[in-house]
């Protein structure tokens, strides 16, 4: 069943990208990596210490969904990397994202949102509960946390418990195919081998956290919202649901614009940055 779901969110996003009267403006999206947590890996109790107790486990919500959370289960975690090419035309840019980048993050991720009812369908049908958090009634996004805003389920913790990647200066997460990417999830009681997350730190794919070198995102930030201190989500979320689409939102014709120049023309854009090794 492992190798079904990995073949079938592949399919998915590739059949969906090739139907250009759905998605005229695409393609977003290289091949997914997908990966796996149990449940009841002691790691998501321990975001609730990391990332503030109004954090979800995948057993609270489960309960939420199903009256009962199950007795074991899987979150299945997925990362949508963006292309190259898409990332080329925002490696240009130095204010604000390119069209690409923007189409991007409003198409794209309409894109991963179909990927998340899809995966829940095709569990449901093969018998097994599934959820996707992002449209749990407890998912919100909330202003102001102790550490910023933030929601009630992270999907970047989700894919780092499922073994896909590390977190960075700039506050992403660093996978095998890069920093620039989409990420989702589903919960489910069908109970799946975890992928290994082979003793990775927290941030082992950054060169800044993992070896103190690098710190390009630094300087690609227009706003001066990326130090050596870390990331100031404040500043940052301002300009990247603000400003930005305030300036060029209409002239793209889409909502949400992202940012992402901290994620481009950087060494980890597309994939792990090797360093001094
Ligand atoms: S640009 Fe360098 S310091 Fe910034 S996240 Fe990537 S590897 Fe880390
Ligand atoms: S997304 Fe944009 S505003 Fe936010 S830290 Fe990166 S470059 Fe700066």
């Amino acid at each position: 069943m492992k190798e079904r779901i990995i073949t079938e969110i592949r399919e998915f996003v590739a059949s969906a990208q090739a139907d250009v009267a759905r998605y005229p403006t695409g393609p977003y999206f290289d091949e997914p990596l997908v990966g796996f947590a149990a449940m009841d890996d002691p790691l998501f109790a321990d975001y609730k210490r990391i990332i503030g107790d109004f954090h979800l486990t995948p057993a609270e919500l489960c309960a939420a969904a199903f009256g009962a959370p199950p007795r074991a289960g899987t979150v299945i975690s997925w990362i949508l990397p963006i292309t190259g090419e898409v990332r080329r035309s925002n490696r240009l840019e130095n204010e604000f994202p390119s069209r690409q980048w923007s189409l991007t993050r409003t198409h794209g991720e309409a894109l991963n949102g179909e990927v998340r009812r899809y995966l829940v369908s095709l569990l449901a049908q093969e018998g097994y509960q599934a959820l996707a958090p992002q449209y749990s009634p407890l998912w919100k996004e909330l202003a102001d946390t102790p550490v910023g805003r933030a929601s009630t389920w992270s999907e970047r913790h989700a894919a780092y418990a499922a073994g896909l990647g590390t977190f960075s200066l700039n506050d992403a997460l660093i996978t095998a195919k890069g920093i620039a990417h989409r990420c989702g999830s589903v919960i489910t009681d069908l109970v799946l081998e975890p992928t290994p997350r082979d003793g990775c730190g927290h941030g082992d794919n950054c060169l800044y956290l993992r070896e103190g070198s690098c710190g390009a995102c630094i300087g690609r930030c227009p706003v001066g919202a990326i130090s050596f201190a870390g990331h100031d989500k404040a500043r940052c979320c301002a300009y990247v649901y603000g400003t930005v689409p305030e300036a060029v939102g209409k002239a793209y014709g889409v909502p949400y614009t992202g940012c992402g120049l901290c994620q481009t023309r950087v060494p980890c854009e597309g994939g792990i940055p090797r360093g001094r090794g």
